[in-house]
């Protein structure tokens, strides 16, 4: 494999497949390196309705179609995971060397791309129950449940989406909101009130219980200030997003107070020839979003490399 490159994309989502894609066409060497698979994410989302040209598709296929658009031209590394990146000086040009478990490589421009992880709840049990009836994903796990007495915490798109994949396959749901409204757009929650999933309104989970499973979760209603016990078997946390940017704190990428990263309207960070796109950078976070922000973060970097070598 070679070694230098003009571009390294680290995290292949939509965004990161998308600037591998554009900045292979525009000519330069590209690699694209993703610790897990293609996709992100948007692998977990049961069903898309919102990107142009699909009416409906499941997210692990519009990023398997999205991964063999992408392999026509760049070259993808899954499953290696990026552990270091250090600026660098060579013949007065700042290079970047990206090191990862298996191997490094330099470059001489990066797109960060690492999107997010899910929020974590912090309710007692949730750590201790996590793969055995603890999940943040309907799509990866709902199947197990299926008949099944299941709760959905949250109340945004996501919350929204996975208590409808779960109603679909069959299971029992309730859906539990810290509020008395859903942030979830209008469209979902209409899906939502049609399917007949029951709400638990200004509700938070104090505690998941169980013994090799999970079999109840304590929910403490604000409103009556009553504690309940509610039998479940599967507690799905759909709570939001956090970034995953830690490398980008390690080379000082400047970041907004919740840690997404701060670009320019080019995709451009506070760092010479380090760009980013996708969730990473926070706003609308919706794959159509990423996918653009991934081109206009390839071709800032081409015409940024086209300068650099024409001085
Ligand atoms: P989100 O929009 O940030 O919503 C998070 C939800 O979890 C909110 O309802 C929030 O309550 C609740 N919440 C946050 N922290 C909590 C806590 N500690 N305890 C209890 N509840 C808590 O997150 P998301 O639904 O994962 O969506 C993330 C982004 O992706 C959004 O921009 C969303 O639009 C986008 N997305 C879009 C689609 C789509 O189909 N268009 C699908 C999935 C995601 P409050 O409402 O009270 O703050």
């Amino acid at each position: 494999m070679k070694k230098d490159y003009d571009l390294i994309v680290v995290g292949a989502g939509p965004a990161g497949m998308t600037a591998g894609m554009y900045s292979v066409r525009s000519g330069l060497e590209t690699l694209v390196v993703e610790k897990g698979i293609c996709g992100g994410l948007s692998n977990e989302a049961p069903v898309i309705e919102n990107y142009p040209g699909f009416k409906g598709i499941g997210g692990m296929e519009l990023a398997e179609k999205m991964k063999e658009q992408a392999a026509e031209y760049v070259a993808i590394k899954e499953l290696e995971e990026i552990k270091k990146i250090e600026l660098r000086e060579k013949e007065m040009v700042k290079e970047m060397v990206i090191f990862t478990e298996k191997d490094s490589y330099a470059t001489n421009a990066v797109v960060i791309s690492t999107g997010t992880k899910h929020r974590r709840l912090g309710a007692k049990g949730e750590a201790e129950f996590l793969g055995r009836g603890i999940s943040y994903c309907a799509t990866c796990d709902g199947f197990f449940f299926r008949d099944k007495p299941v709760i959905v915490v949250g109340g945004g798109d996501s919350a929204v989406k996975e208590a409808l994949y779960l109603k679909n396959i069959g299971c029992e749901v309730t859906l539990i909101h810290r509020r008395d409204k859903l942030r979830a757009e209008r469209y979902l929650q209409k899906n939502l009130e049609e399917a007949g999933v029951h709400i638990l309104w200004n509700s938070v989970v104090k505690e998941i219980k169980g013994d090799k499973a999970v079999r109840s979760v304590v929910r403490y209603d604000k409103e009556s200030e009553i504690e309940d016990e509610l039998t479940v078997e599967g507690v799905f946390i759909s709570i939001g997003e956090e970034p995953v940017n830690e490398l980008a704190a390690q080379i000082g990428i400047e970041m907004d107070k919740n840690g997404y990263i701060i670009t320019d309207k080019s995709q451009r960070t506070n760092l010479e020839r380090v760009y980013a796109a996708g969730d990473i950078t926070g706003g609308v976070r919706q794959i159509v979003v990423a996918c653009s922000e991934g081109a206009i973060a390839a071709t800032s970097a081409y015409n940024d490399l086209l300068e650099l070598n024409a001085k």
